[in-house]
């Protein structure tokens, strides 16, 4: 873990809606085919949408039909944290911003290959870059 900022709810909330905020530094969850990215196609890379460390590539990115953004691998190893989540009766494996702490989601180990993995991820936790073009 190598946590790199740490701010208070209060300073969060001034750069955050009120739907990110409750998402990603309150562990919340948006409804399953609601968030912007869900069948989002875009040619870039996801970023945290609390400090822009860049999280995940839409080349990983596949339909799960889960009704959240789905990955199979992050943009890099070291950008995502990992934490047992036992609430709500289950047993899951929570993923956060490695540098803020942002909740983003849960990993499961059902996604294709070649990894096996399927982050599945809080639109309301990413903001989108797209990728330069050539010209
Ligand atoms: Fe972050």
């Amino acid at each position: 873990m190598a946590r790199k900022i740490e701010k208070s709810i209060e300073e969060w909330a001034k750069t955050l809606t009120p739907e990110q905020l409750r998402i990603a530094r309150q562990k919340g969850t948006e409804p399953a085919f609601s968030g912007q990215f869900n069948g989002f196609k875009g040619d870039g890379s996801y970023v945290c949408v609390c400090c822009g460390e860049t999280l995940f590539d839409s080349a990983h990115k596949y339909d799960s039909g889960s009704g959240w953004p789905s990955f199979y691998q992050p943009a890099s190893d070291d950008v995502i944290d990992e934490e047992s989540d036992t609430s709500f009766g289950m047993v899951r494996t929570e993923v956060m911003c490695d540098a803020c702490g942002a909740h983003l989601g849960h990993v499961f180990p059902d996604g294709p290959k070649p990894t096996g993995q399927r982050f599945c991820i809080n639109s309301a936790s990413l903001d989108f870059v797209a990728r330069e073009s050539d010209k």
